[in-house]
């Protein structure tokens, strides 16, 4: 039996949140400062029940550990990926995360952190951070250590549809204004650079300088995304990513189109309009996955997806 594996988000509330999630995805979100979505994800901080179907109630670490074959059988401790949608109202602090190596050894054998971006939507003048300025590992300690953060950081402008994929030792925050859909490792190891020197509770949040130095990659280096499309009838398939972790992929549904699944398992996030999966609806703000083995599939509608699997 095949059937499509609808999951319900888990809420996260961060000082930079906002109310985006419930305005325009229609969640039923904790508060006003609601900043993060967590839509698939197994991880111990925000387990994603299934919803309806004959997994209904259970969690997806649940599936992961007992029921493989819905994920081809694949290896591993904890399910790979984790898709969240972020709404960005403030700034988010300045940031780096680990390569798998490296938290291996210095965060409990936790695996390391590789995400990718794609911009849901954006102010007409927003901006992110990614990489910074400093030429030599020299150069980044001695900028840190004097607290020159303004002219280390790489700030650059975005716009709605941009997609940027974010190795381990980049330097990369999301400013406010922001609606961003994250496709990444299943991690939660990040160290904090810098945080505008904003106060919570009357306090600096704690940063993490001597191991953001530990693995800041010197000099920046931009990885080029290599956007390819592939025309359907009644449909586009444009290729974001592939790396050693995810592959990530858009789909614009105008009408409809069949699919071949090849992968282990496959991640859909509806991020635009509404249509149907094998005639099961599905609108803006649904997230499902397609079980090992599925095989053809038939999206239809007038919608926008985001998909991911496993890498290659
Ligand atoms: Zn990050």
């Amino acid at each position: 039996m095949h059937e499509v594996i609808f999951l319900e988000p888990v809420f996260k509330e961060m000082i930079w949140g906002g109310s985006r999630l419930s305005e325009e995805f229609g969640y039923d979100i904790p508060g006003d400062h609601t900043g993060e979505c967590w839509a698939v994800s197994a991880h111990k901080n925000g387990d994603c029940l299934v919803r309806g179907g004959s997994f209904s109630g259970k969690h997806l670490s649940e599936l992961w550990e007992k029921n493989r074959e819905l994920f081809g059988g694949i290896a591993g401790d904890v399910f790979p990926l984790l898709v969240k949608i972020i709404d960005a109202k403030e700034d988010l602090s300045i940031q780096v995360h680990p390569d798998d190596a490296y938290a291996k050894e210095h965060e409990n054998g936790s695996l390391g952190k590789t995400e990718c971006w794609y911009i849901l939507d954006c102010d007409k003048d927003a901006k992110i951070v990614i990489g910074h300025h400093a030429k030599s590992k020299e150069e980044l300690k001695q900028m840190i250590e004097e607290g020159r953060f303004e002219d280390l950081i790489r700030v650059i402008p975005v716009k709605k549809g941009d997609f940027f994929q974010i190795l381990p030792g980049t330097v990369h925050a999301i400013k406010g204004g922001t609606l961003i859909l994250e496709t990444q490792q299943n991690s939660d190891i990040t160290y904090r650079l810098y945080d505008y020197g904003r106060l919570s509770d009357g306090k600096p949040r704690e940063l993490h300088l001597e191991k953001s130095m530990d693995v800041i990659g010197c000099p920046h280096r931009d990885i080029s995304a290599d956007r390819t499309r592939e025309q359907f009838a009644g449909a586009v398939k444009e290729h974001l990513v592939s790396c050693a972790y995810y592959t990530v992929d858009r789909l614009l549904i105008n009408g409809g189109a069949d699919f071949v699944m090849e992968e282990p398992f496959c991640i859909f996030s509806v991020v635009q309009g509404a249509g149907s999966i094998d005639g099961t609806e599905v609108r803006k703000g649904d997230h499902f996955i397609l079980p090992a083995g599925y095989g053809k599939y038939c999206l239809s509608g007038e919608m926008e997806l985001i998909c991911s699997s496993v890498g290659k």
